[in-house]
């Protein structure tokens, strides 16, 4: 069976990209980064979701010596040409801070009303092989964001961004209901082509 690397010691995105993998009907032994405790973490140097995403696959095919699979995901707001972006997790300043994330956003977004809050969710997911061949394929989650968070369900920006199509914000979505529409969910099921085609 072939082994097919994650790059991310997240637990739940190991689980998630498990259920898509065996839904889809690919046999490969998916293991998560954490298998491999010397392998160090990419620093994302990258412009784009999609360069990012590379560099992590690239960097765990070249370490481990199997074909690699990873993700790079953010918040992108209209209003701010894009931003967060790629800084979504440190848009306050320290990395991960979810909540401070969060509120530094919304007091951003505090004058503006509801007809230009349209935003996204974008989810870059790339494959790498020990030889540099790659593919990368992309997500997208569109809705509006709310001036108050709602939910706590979820994660990050969660509470804030009300799909379209919905009435309530990812937060207040179960697992199973966000992964349907998510920009993970997406990106990582526009990926299994590339893994079928590149893995057999
Ligand atoms: P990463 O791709 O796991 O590094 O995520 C980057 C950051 O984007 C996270 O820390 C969150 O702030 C934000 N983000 C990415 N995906 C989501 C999501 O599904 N919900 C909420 N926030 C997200």
């Amino acid at each position: 069976m072939t082994r097919l690397i994650l790059a991310t010691r997240n637990t739940g995105k190991i689980t998630e990209l498990r259920s898509i993998l065996a839904d889809a009907g690919l046999p490969h032994e998916l293991v998560g980064a954490d298998a491999y405790p010397d392998v160090p973490d990419v620093k994302e140097t990258g412009t784009t979701f999609a360069d990012n995403a590379l560099l992590k696959a690239h960097a765990l095919a070249q370490a481990t010596g199997h074909p690699a699979v990873a993700d790079d995901s953010g918040l992108c707001v209209d209003v701010l040409g894009g931003a967060p972006g790629i800084f979504s997790a440190r848009w306050a300043g320290r990395h991960g801070d979810d909540q401070a994330n969060l509120d530094l956003l919304l007091a951003q977004l505090s004058d503006i009303p509801d007809d230009h809050r349209g935003a996204h969710f974008a989810c870059a997911a790339a494959l790498a092989l020990p030889d540099g061949t790659e593919r990368v394929v992309e997500g997208r989650l569109r809705g509006t964001l709310r001036h108050t968070p709602a939910g706590t369900g979820g994660f990050g920006y969660d509470p804030i961004l009300q799909p379209d199509d919905e009435t309530r914000t990812c937060a207040e979505l179960s697992a199973a209901e966000k992964n349907a529409i998510s920009h993970r969910g997406k990106a990582f099921r526009a990926l299994v082509p590339a893994v079928r085609e590149l893995l057999g």
